[in-house]
């Protein structure tokens, strides 16, 4: 790649930076005004005490999250309209940002008012009962709906936003099938994401467990590399599978989630919160409001465990690129899929190590690259 294609990587991380800097003032400034004034205000006005069922309270949490995302509509527009589109990345319309925002905002609101009434109803049939278990029996409830979710997603959810078909027939699935048999992936079949709808951006995932388990690529991406290429992006998900990456999530999502849990039962009875946030105690009827307050100030504190989820992600991605290098026997292929999606994707390939150890779940290209020169390959 020649040096001016750098620049061009230089240039689009700056622009990025420079953006999401003064947008995370322009939060903070939001969760000042939220903690000092929104918070007190709504809260007198529409107490949730238990005499509000759990649906009509979780309707009201939801509404006062929902509502704290219009803000940053702003910057979304702005993002996608004037820097992406500066760089060639944009093909959406605006027609289609406007619904894609709807239907999102109209999502948001079911899911959450599902999530909120469940774990309202069960705070308030098991505390009297359980009053120092009830939170471990509430979060094994929002785990297994997290799993379901899982499953509901991919199915229902993405198809209300993008269209997802599979592979069609040629050399290319053939190929892909026949790497998938070769590495005990066993597809039923592999689908192909109409991402090109809104970005040019290439990319390609795994989602799912056991049987609903699938391989997502996109369509930016099949345009844009060739077949030894994709079939080693193909080779690297599998490998995510293979190598037992998604359930070694699960387990770390299920114990943060449920010192999440110990801590929102923590927050239930301490007035103290309730008293510095300026919100009157007969909220303390219900959990909705709770919720509300830890999902808004967990970011924070959730911020300084990015590192360490960051590293065991690097790892993943070290451990699924050597499994791609050892099932296509060479990592020269993997290695050119990488060049070309770092170039595509205009992502800068030598971050400051620092920066990468805190912010990047993906290793730098330079970095892969000189990992996949040292996999050993047994003949
Ligand atoms: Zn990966």
């Amino acid at each position: 790649m020649s040096k001016v294609e750098w620049g061009d990587c230089l240039e689009y991380t700056k622009a990025k930076m420079n953006f999401s800097r003064v947008d995370d003032w322009f939060s903070y400034l939001i969760f000042l005004t939220v903690l000092v004034v929104v918070i007190p205000w709504y809260y007198s006005a529409w107490p949730h005490g238990s005499n509000l069922a759990p649906w009509a309270a979780a309707c009201f949490g939801a509404i006062f999250l929902i509502s704290l995302q219009i803000p940053e509509l702003f910057f979304d527009w702005f993002r996608q309209f004037q820097l992406e589109e500066k760089f060639g990345f944009n093909k959406s319309t605006k027609m289609l940002w406007v619904i894609d925002k709807i239907k999102g905002a109209f999502i948001g609101l079911l899911f959450l008012v599902l999530i909120l009434s469940l774990l309202d109803w069960l705070y308030r049939s098991l505390q009297q009962s359980f009053p120092s278990t009830w939170w471990i029996m509430a979060f094994l409830a929002f785990f297994a709906l997290q799993l379901v979710l899982m499953i509901v997603w991919p199915k229902f959810i993405i198809p209300l936003f993008n269209k997802l078909t599979p592979l069609e027939d040629g050399e290319l699935r053939d190929r892909l099938m026949r790497l998938a048999e070769k590495s005990g992936f066993q597809a039923q079949s592999i689908e192909v994401i109409d991402g090109s709808k809104r970005s040019s951006h290439s990319n390609a995932y795994f989602t799912g467990f056991g049987r609903f388990r699938r391989i997502v690529l996109y369509d930016t991406l099949i345009e844009q590399m060739n077949m030894d290429q994709i079939e080693a992006v193909l080779a690297h998900e599998i490998g995510h599978y293979r190598l037992g990456h998604i359930p070694q999530r699960l387990v770390v999502a299920f114990f943060s989630g449920l010192a999440g849990f110990y801590m929102i039962s923590y927050l239930c009875s301490s007035v103290w919160l309730y008293e510095g946030l300026r919100v009157p105690l007969e909220n303390m009827g219900s959990l909705s409001p709770l919720i509300v307050f830890f999902s808004l100030f967990a970011g924070p504190f959730v911020f300084w465990m990015t590192p360490v989820n960051n590293y065991f992600s690097r790892k993943h991605e070290y451990q699924a690129d050597e499994f791609a290098a050892l099932a296509m026997g060479t990592g020269k292929h993997l290695g050119s899929a990488l060049r070309q999606l770092y170039r595509e994707n205009k992502n800068f390939p030598l971050p400051h190590p620092w920066f990468s150890f805190f912010h990047h779940s993906h290793p730098s290209l330079f970095e892969r690259e000189n990992a996949l020169g040292n996999v050993t390959f047994s003949s």
